[in-house]
């Protein structure tokens, strides 16, 4: 069990006012280990108060001490914070990350702007811990004092969970994927909604790209300062269906050691992940949890399991084609976003990598 630090962390939140930024002040305003200091965004919105310039789409009120939180620009100079959690526009990430990181603060991003980079960690606590192991080649080579961290992108999240214990003890191969993505996963105001009622999109600008390179990494390991990508092949078709938060992603694998329905869903039904992830404030009590019913996971019933934060998986049978098919669902925004991010900034304290001068 991972022992709490001494002190709360100061820090803020980038891009706090959109659907992301929403979840990080949902789940920083009570924190054990963390203090909301600062919240940024656009032009559009610094100098507001948090409460007029977020239009929050949770059912719940914006916390009382965040709601009246002026909002900031996303200059280092303005922002009052150790650590900041970006939850920025990829189109405004890429300046403003690094301009965080040269100013000695730690970077827990959800944008892709640096999630590729060898030198930058695409965290999953369960998964992959060690990959922060590049963090003092990414400091030497980039000539800064602070970092990025980056998670990966919530349909990739599934994936990568349900297939790091399968790839740890048969060797994945290759796998097809084919997504179901909820609105949510395209922010605020998102897809129109006479786009996507009684509607499915077989289309996600950039999306199948990122999928099928992100689960290869996080499932990679470190080598001489940078992570190398796991060498299986990937197919991934991504759809927006209409559904508010979940996305399920459907999977066919294919391992190096054949493995049937039975070994797999002991491997899923066993894995607990990476010791050290045990334990922190926001790790589930289980990663994964498996589902045996015929119908499920499903978004609406299952994407809260573990506050938000488990894949669930489920429909674990043969495939005439490869070896095993199964379904996987995470809530997008907790567990695929904000909820990712926070467990890394956890993980990093316990290691005590935000103790840094
Ligand atoms: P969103 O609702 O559109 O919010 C975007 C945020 O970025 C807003 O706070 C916005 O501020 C800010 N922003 C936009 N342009 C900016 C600029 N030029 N300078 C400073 N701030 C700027 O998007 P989202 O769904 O929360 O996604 C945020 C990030 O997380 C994206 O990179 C996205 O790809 C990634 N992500 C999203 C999900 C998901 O399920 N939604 C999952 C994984 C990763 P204003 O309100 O002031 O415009």
């Amino acid at each position: 069990m991972p022992s709490a630090p001494a002190r709360k962390y100061r820090v803020g939140i980038l891009g706090a006012t959109g659907a992301v930024g929403q979840a990080f002040v949902r789940l920083l305003a009570g924190h054990p280990w963390f203090e909301i200091t600062a919240l940024a965004a656009s032009e559009r919105s610094a100098g507001k108060p948090y409460a007029e310039a977020a239009r929050w789409i949770g059912d719940d009120r914006i916390p009382e001490r965040v709601a009246a939180m002026p909002v900031l620009a996303c200059d280092p100079a303005a922002v009052d914070a150790e650590l900041v959690f970006s939850a920025l526009d990829a189109s405004a990430a890429g300046e403003v990350e690094p301009a965080f990181a040269r100013a000695g603060r730690i970077v827990l991003s959800n944008a892709k702007s640096y999630r590729m980079d060898p030198d930058v960690p695409l965290l999953m606590p369960e998964v992959n811990p060690q990959h922060l192991d590049v963090l003092p080649t990414q400091r030497e080579r980039r000539q800064w004092t602070g970092a990025i961290v980056t998670n990966a992108n919530c349909a990739s999240i599934p994936a990568a969970m349900v297939l790091a214990p399968l790839h740890a003890r048969f060797g994945v191969r290759r796998f097809f994927m084919a997504t179901m993505q909820a609105v949510s996963g395209a922010g605020y105001p998102g897809v129109p909604s006479l786009d996507i009622l009684g509607n499915v999109i077989p289309y996600i600008k950039d999306e199948e790209p990122k999928i099928e390179i992100e689960v290869n990494k996080m499932l990679g390991h470190v080598s001489h300062g940078a992570i190398r990508p796991a060498p299986f092949a990937v197919s991934a078709h991504a759809n927006r269906v209409p559904v508010e938060h979940g996305h399920t992603v459907c999977l066919s694998v294919e391992f190096e050691k054949p493995a049937g329905a039975t070994e797999v869903l002991a491997e899923l039904r066993e894995w607990r992940g990476a010791e050290e992830a045990r334990g922190l404030p926001t790790a589930p009590e289980r990663p994964l949890v498996v589902r045996d019913e015929p119908d499920r996971p499903q978004p609406r019933r299952d994407a809260m399991e573990g506050e938000g934060m488990a894949v669930v998986v489920g429909r674990v049978r043969a495939d005439p084609v490869f070896h095993v098919k199964l379904v996987a669902m995470a809530h997008n925004i907790v567990r695929g976003a904000a909820g990712a991010s926070v467990l890394n900034a956890e993980l990093m304290a316990a290691r005590g990598l935000l103790d840094r001068p």
